[in-house]
């Protein structure tokens, strides 16, 4: 199987089709925020200094990320196939990532890029403020998330492009979580 970068903005819904790609495919699945978040629950030295830039809606340090990217990588079994999800969100991470790629013989695969727009993204992350009580899913925080998102993650979608590997998605078009869905199981079975 190959592998997945799954991209977008805050709220657009990468968990979620995620966790839908791991159980259709069977893909090993990396979310850095997951892995982050498990680092604060422990009270460790990672997790005391994620808490500050996640509360802040802020990106932790590339270098970090990609150690931490790596490590997640290699627990999987070669040639198993990854989702990666909330990786990478700057071009430094992007461009480590096919570097630590084809280190171990295996490429980025394809990217899938779901388009939501803000309205819709914002409505859903102080939804999910209530369900789930992320720390970082306030007013605030999530319009510094969204500023962040702007300026640093968002050019990579043509980084994506010119890698001839973008495909995307748009809310607007396809409607409803399940016609999102349709379409993507759709473009992983053409690329398989
Ligand atoms: P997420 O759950 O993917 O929305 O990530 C929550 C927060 O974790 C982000 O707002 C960042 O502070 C941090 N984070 C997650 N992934 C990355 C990454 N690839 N690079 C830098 N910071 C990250």
């Amino acid at each position: 199987m190959k592998n997945i970068i799954i991209f977008g903005a805050p709220g657009s819904g990468k968990g979620t089709y995620s966790d839908e790609i791991v159980t259709k495919y069977h893909m090993g699945h990396i979310s850095t925020g997951d892995v982050l978040r498990a680092q604060i629950k422990a009270g460790t030295e990672l997790g005391k200094t994620a808490q500050s830039y996640i509360d802040n809606g802020q990106l932790l340090p590339d270098e970090l990320m990609i150690d931490i990217l790596a490590n997640a990588y290699d627990q999987f079994p070669a040639g198993q196939g990854v989702i990666f999800d909330g990786f990478p969100r700057t071009i430094p991470q992007a461009e480590a990532l096919k570097k630590m790629l084809a280190e171990r013989g295996h490429d980025m695969g394809m990217m899938i890029e779901l388009i939501v727009g803000e309205d819709v993204l914002m409505q859903r992350l102080l939804r999910r403020a209530i369900e789930q009580g992320r720390a970082d899913d306030n007013e605030e925080t999530i319009k510094k998330r969204f500023a962040v998102y702007h300026s640093q993650t968002a050019p990579l979608s043509d980084w994506f492009a010119k890698e001839g590997i973008r495909h995307t998605f748009s809310w607007a078009e396809l409607g409803s979580k399940e016609g999102m869905l349709e379409a993507i199981f759709k473009t992983i079975d053409e690329q398989a």
